[in-house]
């Protein structure tokens, strides 16, 4: 596979073009933004411990018979990933409150949300992305009403995949964003799970080990990532 030029270049990944269409090339860089890219920063291996974290998260998925756009590792921050088209709603899945819910609900950190809750965000710099419902979601066309209930449905079945794996090496997910994509008319999984999208609170200390260290200035962020990684990915070096 040749890596051609890059198509996006986010906060945090580049997307490459490659000589197979069907192919796109993820690049996990250690640039890191937060606040609508207001604070901006660089951590060594932070592309490197969220690739693996990714990679380990996206192959437990499949293997429980979630459909998602990895392929494989080109390197140890590039990885292979089939060109879905996005769809331009994050879905965030809450089962603790944390962070804006406490601020803008009557939620306190910490209670925990039972059943998780759902959130649908439009995809958009521009417009800040903002909380959509369905309706919203029909109106400007992001998605057909078939497609919001799979993807409504294919989350709460992540959601629970993930909070046994991780609740096996002592962590708490709190929450987390998901990216949705179609290809060949299915929904599948695409973007990344990592420390830069997911809640991860130590289940026995409740320390954030997550983006939120470098939100909150809370302390050493690669040290953070390092250790889900290290509790995530079997046999990494670190
Ligand atoms: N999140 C993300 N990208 C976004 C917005 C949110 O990865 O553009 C993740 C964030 O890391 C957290 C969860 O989604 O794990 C909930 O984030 P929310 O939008 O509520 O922001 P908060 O103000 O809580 O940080």
């Amino acid at each position: 596979m040749i890596k051609q030029e890059a198509l996006y270049s986010g906060k945090a990944k580049t997307v490459y073009k490659t000589d197979d269409p069907e192919k796109l090339i993820m690049e996990f860089r250690n640039s890191l933004t937060a606040f609508d890219g207001k604070k901006k920063s660089e951590a060594p291996k932070k592309g490197y411990y969220n690739a693996r974290i990714s990679q380990t998260l996206f192959k437990l998925l499949e293997e429980n018979g979630i459909k998602t756009h990895f392929n494989s590792m080109l390197s140890d921050t590039e990885m292979v990933v089939d060109a879905v088209e996005i769809v331009k709603i994050e879905v965030i899945v809450r089962n603790i409150a944390a962070g804006s819910l406490t601020k803008k609900y009557p939620f306190k950190t910490g209670e925990k949300l039972d059943p998780p809750i759902i959130i649908f965000d439009y995809k958009s710099d521009e417009f800040g992305d903002p909380m959509i419902n369905d309706d919203m979601a029909l109106a400007m066309g992001l998605a057909t009403k078939a497609e919001l209930a799979e993807i409504r449905k294919l989350s709460l079945k992540i959601n629970s995949i993930l909070i046994e794996y991780l609740a096996e090496r002592n962590l708490l997910l709190p929450d987390f964003k998901l990216e949705f994509g179609r290809r060949k008319g299915k929904i599948v999984l695409a973007d990344e799970i990592s420390c830069d999208t997911c809640r991860f609170w130590d289940m026995t200390t409740g320390e954030s080990l997550d983006k939120d260290v470098f939100r909150f200035d809370k302390g050493d962020l690669v040290a953070a990532y390092r250790e889900v990684a290290k509790r995530i990915v079997p046999g990494i070096k670190l």
